[in-house]
């Protein structure tokens, strides 16, 4: 929080990168090659993902300590409460806190695989709201918490193709504030791909008295049947225009990519001529879409970028 603060007072937009723990020890040290590289860029963060259900923990432990002390960037780590009963939260907090890492990402998670809903554990917490005050009173003021925000509301509150109802996003709403006044920080957004609605969304938060800052959530659209899995299993809106744009070029994948950093690169354009200065790109692991867009934005040297981008989008090729 005391680098996205620090960025605002230069008058810099601050940007930060997420990954997911690679399946295969290869996979790994490709990942931090990749890391390296992109640090270079000058991130205020990185984060690292806590595998659905814990599947990853020791893993996230690990690459989240790699990353703080190896890499040397500023790190945050995601912890979810799915099957993780107060000892094992506290043996993951403890564990980063001797690395010298300060920040979490404090989520709830999703259920485990093959099951619908979401069951508190015994001896552990129900949801984010219960973890974010587990961690201010055990630790004080020594992380920084953030917290996961839904403009769209939560999937969970989404019926059908007209999203949430108005109840159930404002008891969203509602719930996230609980989650701030708790003691979060900073909220990094859900994916969404109506720039309108998280624009709305932020304007929501501000009206209900949440003051912290809101980093909005953008996921590169880098191959068409990763997009659809994504956004349907988040209950995603897509706008029309994004379908029109995508139907006719869905199995060209270099197409695809080209149009998912234009896309990503006018979200962002609005989003900071909104006067929001914090980018969060969700880079599921890879590096080329996430460098175009900041290129695109200004945000970065290309001369510092060292790999070419093959699929940088010719201009005024893909209009939105
Ligand atoms: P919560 O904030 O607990 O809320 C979930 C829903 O339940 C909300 O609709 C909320 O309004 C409602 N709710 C919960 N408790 C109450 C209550 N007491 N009173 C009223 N309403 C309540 N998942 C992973 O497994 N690993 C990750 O690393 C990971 N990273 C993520 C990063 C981001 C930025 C985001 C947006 C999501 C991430 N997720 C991750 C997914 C996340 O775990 C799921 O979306 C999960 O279903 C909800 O987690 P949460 O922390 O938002 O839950």
């Amino acid at each position: 929080i005391e680098k996205i603060q620090q960025a605002a007072a230069d008058g810099r937009t601050a940007f930060s990168f997420e990954y997911f723990p690679p399946k295969t020890e290869e996979g790994v040290e490709n990942l931090f090659e990749r890391m390296d590289r992109m640090v270079a860029h000058g991130p205020s963060f990185c984060d690292i993902t806590w595998g659905a259900g814990g599947s990853t923990a020791d893993l996230t432990l690990e690459i989240a300590n790699r990353m703080q002390n190896m890499v040397c960037v500023e790190t945050m780590m995601h912890l979810t409460c799915t099957n993780m009963p107060v000892e094992k939260i506290d043996h993951a907090l403890e564990t980063i806190k001797s690395n010298g890492i300060q920040n979490v990402l404090a989520l709830r998670g999703d259920p485990p695989h093959g099951q619908d809903k979401f069951v508190q554990v015994e001896g552990g917490f129900a949801c984010a709201l219960d973890l974010v005050q587990h961690i201010r009173a055990k630790y004080g003021d020594y992380f920084g918490i953030t917290v996961a925000g839904y403009p769209e509301a939560h999937p969970d509150a989404i019926q059908g193709e007209e999203g949430a109802t108005l109840e159930a996003y404002t008891n969203d709403l509602a719930f996230l504030k609980r989650k701030v006044d708790a003691g979060a920080d900073l909220i990094v957004t859900q994916l969404f791909y109506d720039t309108d609605i998280f624009l709305k969304f932020v304007n929501d938060c501000r009206e209900i008295g949440i003051t912290c800052p809101i980093v909005p959530g953008i996921m590169p659209i880098n191959n068409y049947k990763g997009f659809v899995r994504m956004t349907g299993f988040c209950k995603t809106k897509i706008p029309a225009e994004i379908t029109a744009a995508l139907d006719p070029i869905k199995d060209n994948e270099e197409a695809v990519k080209a149009y998912g950093i234009h896309l990503g690169t006018e979200m962002c354009k609005k989003i900071l001529a909104s006067g929001i200065k914090t980018l969060h790109l969700y880079t599921l692991n890879m590096e080329k879409s996430a460098l175009a867009i900041l290129m695109n934005l200004g945000l970065i040297e290309e001369s510092k970028i060292s790999r070419p981008l093959p699929w940088r989008p010719p201009t005024n090729v893909f209009r939105v």
